[in-house]
């Protein structure tokens, strides 16, 4: 199927992508590599397609105030070979291989990641647990969303149709941190169950845990009941919270039933890596 015909505009600043937005039925295009499977499959048929490839200074990652800052067109390829992303927010690093093919990551954005809100995407999950915040300008100013409130539901997040996300901040990893990230796919590169999970160690117990599921409802999914035991050192004790935690529908990939149990699987990976100091 082709797409339903649209308007191009090509964005020189936020300001004008704001601008430009103001138009009913526009839409952003960043690496375009959800967005144009939507218009051709004709899911999604948008007057106006505004491009915001062309903004300068959303391409970078900074180090800054002991977070990194990765601007919303950084492409996943770029992330992948980044050595401040590799150091200071190792759990993004460790995500970033799994997503899609190397056509994927060379074209697909950070801030399209985020703002398309796949449920079984890694970067959403990442970022909620490592308690990032979203960076978004809005008509009436930018504004930062702590990830825990940006997530609102199937494919919906805090930004209005009228918002640009700008970029996503996490706070650098120190020398206590902790990251384990491990995923269930029938074939690399396909969606079905992940985990991505961030902690402070103190001796060999895990402060500040946090295990954030993806592909097991409609937005990154924290399992709340599970951290305490995982953080006590109990692993067995933390899988069999996730009966609790965890409410995944039965979808084409696999069952509810399967995809707890690949959850708990998942858990008893992640637990060893979340146990070994970062080399
Ligand atoms: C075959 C295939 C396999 C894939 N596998 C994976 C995978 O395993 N894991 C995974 O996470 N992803 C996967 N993806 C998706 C890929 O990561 C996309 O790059 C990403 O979801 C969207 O980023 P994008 O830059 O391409 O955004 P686009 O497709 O350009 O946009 C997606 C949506 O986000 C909005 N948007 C984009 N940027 C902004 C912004 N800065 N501010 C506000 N709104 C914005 C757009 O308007 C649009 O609604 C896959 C895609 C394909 C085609």
């Amino acid at each position: 199927m082709k797409p339903a015909p649209f308007a191009y505009a090509k964005a020189r600043s936020v300001a004008h992508a704001i601008e430009l937005l103001a138009n009913d039925d526009a839409r952003l295009l960043a690496g375009g590599q959800s967005l144009i499977a939507t218009l051709n499959m004709r899911l999604s048929e948008p007057e106006l397609l505004v491009d915001i490839n062309a903004i300068g200074g959303l391409d970078r990652i900074v180090l800054k105030n002991a977070h990194v800052e990765i601007g919303a067109l950084v492409r996943h390829a770029q992330a992948e070979r980044s050595a401040e992303i590799a150091r200071a927010a190792p759990l993004i690093a460790l995500a970033l291989p799994h997503i899609g093919h190397p056509a994927i990551r060379n074209r697909g954005t950070v801030g399209g990641s985020l703002a398309f809100a796949d449920p079984a995407a890694e970067l959403p999950a990442c970022v909620v647990a490592l308690d990032g915040e979203i960076e978004m300008v809005r008509p009436q100013g930018q504004l930062t969303v702590k990830a825990d409130d940006f997530f609102k539901g199937l494919f919906e997040t805090a930004l209005t149709p009228r918002d640009v996300l700008t970029a996503i901040r996490v706070p650098a990893a120190g020398t206590d941190a902790r990251v384990g990230f491990a995923e269930f796919a029938r074939r690399h590169g396909d969606y079905m169950v992940g985990l991505a999970a961030c902690a402070r160690a103190d001796g060999k117990r895990l402060n500040n845990l946090r295990l954030v599921y993806f592909g097991v409802g409609a937005t990154p999914v924290r399992a709340r009941r599970a951290e305490p035991a995982l953080a006590d050192g109990d692993v067995e004790a933390a899988v069999k919270a996730l009966a609790d935690d965890l409410e995944p529908a039965d979808d084409v990939q696999a069952s509810g039933a399967v995809k707890t149990h690949l959850a708990g699987v998942l858990l008893r990976r992640v637990a060893q890596q979340l146990a070994r100091a970062p080399s």
